[in-house]
């Protein structure tokens, strides 16, 4: 059972050697569960390799663009043609207006869209767009709600910051090198917490630009919103003018065709994307109204741009997956493996005696370690982390990825078959019976 993992050992120092903490983005480090990364070789459909040649059935999936399965032909054939053809023009090419255009397909509401080049920069265009367009500056977030690294979003965010990627999770920003000026441009509410929004309009209304949130969030863990949260988010931004901005920048083309916008009938008035987007490439995208987005440069005030913006081979990338998956929609699919594993894990976890809450939407799933509901970031975060360290472990020996942090979503994709499904109940039955896992 054990794994060698020597080679990735002797990576991982050599990384350490020439890259801040040896990865590119924190949560890759393993620090908040011990041990030592797994350097990965290659992938394929459900499957990674990592560097010492373990198989790894992988939860997390590029931490979510690859919902066709790794290496989908489609995908690969679509970034060899584009790849033929050449890598960057810095001009405007036709698979632009066709992303576009499914894009719009899925997203009705989304007249016009622009391409940049990851959620972070979609997230942070977004909010300088809503700046622009109300001519305020404060924006409101969420506790635990991750929006990617851009100063003004740093502030009590998820994830990654919840599980040592700097800063603390407690103050804000939650991060070293934001201005105290920026973090207090950014008003935090609790997430399914209406009440607390209410207030926060009342005293600030008529200075907030924007709401921004995660319409299901998977950077605390999952969380799912609650109608009367959904309701609060919508009446108040329109009663005070505010835009409200929903981040799907995970839950896009995840969740249903038209990400959680369609499954809980949202209307936003700004949507950003990313990961599947780019189908495994560097791409976001943000988009709304004609109304709003006509402010953009060069129609508008609000500067953005992009040297890689619209690459070829993102778009590429983007335009396969996105018609693989609106041909057949594999939603239903999804759901169905979603809905085994999820009753597989609840039995085998009332089976050990060990409470948990399985948070689910399609495919994206958190177990929580402890007793449910979660529905806040303050019941998220009161998880036994200690618990969850050695479910990861105790997973990751015997060949299944799970993301290496309770505050993360774990996600599948359409390789996951009935054979990934086995391998993963009978993994977590025989961790279960690890002292580490077992009730204290
Ligand atoms: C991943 C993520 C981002 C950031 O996207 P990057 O491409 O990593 O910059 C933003 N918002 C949400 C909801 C995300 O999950």
């Amino acid at each position: 059972m054990h794994h060698s993992t020597a080679r990735s050992e002797e990576l991982f120092r050599e990384a350490q050697q020439v890259i801040p903490g040896g990865v590119n983005s924190p949560v890759r480090a393993f620090k908040a569960v011990g041990g030592t990364p797994r350097f990965i070789a290659r992938a394929q459909g459900a499957y990674l390799w990592d560097a010492d040649g373990n198989q790894l059935l992988d939860y997390i999936g590029s931490w979510g663009p690859m919902i066709l399965g790794h290496n989908h032909p489609a995908v690969v054939a679509a970034i060899q043609q584009a790849l033929a053809e050449g890598l960057s023009y810095g001009a405007p090419t036709e698979r632009e207006i066709r992303l576009a255009q499914r894009v719009r397909e899925a997203y009705p509401s989304a007249d016009l869209v622009r391409f940049v080049s990851s959620g972070t920069e979609a997230t942070m265009s977004a909010l300088r767009l809503a700046r622009g367009y109300t001519g305020r500056d404060l924006i409101v977030k969420f506790r635990g709600n991750y929006h990617g690294h851009a100063d003004s979003l740093l502030v009590q965010a998820g994830s990654g910051l919840l599980t040592g990627g700097g800063g603390s999770a407690r103050s804000a920003p939650s991060s070293a090198g934001v201005p105290q000026a920026f973090a207090e441009l950014t008003l935090v509410a609790d997430y399914n917490e209406p009440q607390a929004l209410e207030d926060l309009f009342q005293r600030y209304g008529e200075q907030i630009a924007a709401v921004i949130f995660e319409p299901v969030v998977g950077n605390a863990g999952v969380l799912i919103p609650t109608p009367a949260f959904l309701e609060a988010l919508h009446r108040l931004t329109r009663q005070y003018g505010a835009l409200l901005i929903a981040d799907e920048v995970m839950t896009g083309f995840r969740l249903a065709k038209g990400g959680a916008v369609e499954l809980l009938g949202l209307q936003p008035d700004l949507i950003c994307w990313g990961k599947i987007l780019g189908g495994g490439l560097p791409v976001g995208a943000y988009g709304g109204r004609a109304e709003i987005m006509q402010q953009v440069a060069p129609l508008g005030p609000v500067y953005q741009a992009g040297t890689l913006s619209g690459n070829p081979l993102s778009m590429a990338a983007g335009l396969a997956t996105l018609e693989t998956l609106f041909q057949d929609p594999p939603y239903a699919r999804l759901e169905a493996y979603g809905a085994a594993l999820e009753q597989g894990l609840q039995t085998l976890f009332a089976e050990a005696g060990l409470p948990v809450a399985i948070n689910r939407v399609g495919s994206m799933i958190t177990v929580f370690f402890r007793e449910g509901p979660v529905q806040t970031y303050t019941e998220a975060v009161a998880s036994d982390t200690e618990r969850f360290k050695a479910f990861f472990h105790g997973l990751l020996q015997r060949g299944v990825y799970w993301p290496p942090s309770q505050f993360e979503a774990a996600f599948f994709s359409l390789a996951h078959g009935p054979q990934e499904l086995d391998k993963t109940l009978e993994a977590i039955a025989q961790a279960l019976k690890e002292p580490a896992l077992l009730v204290r």
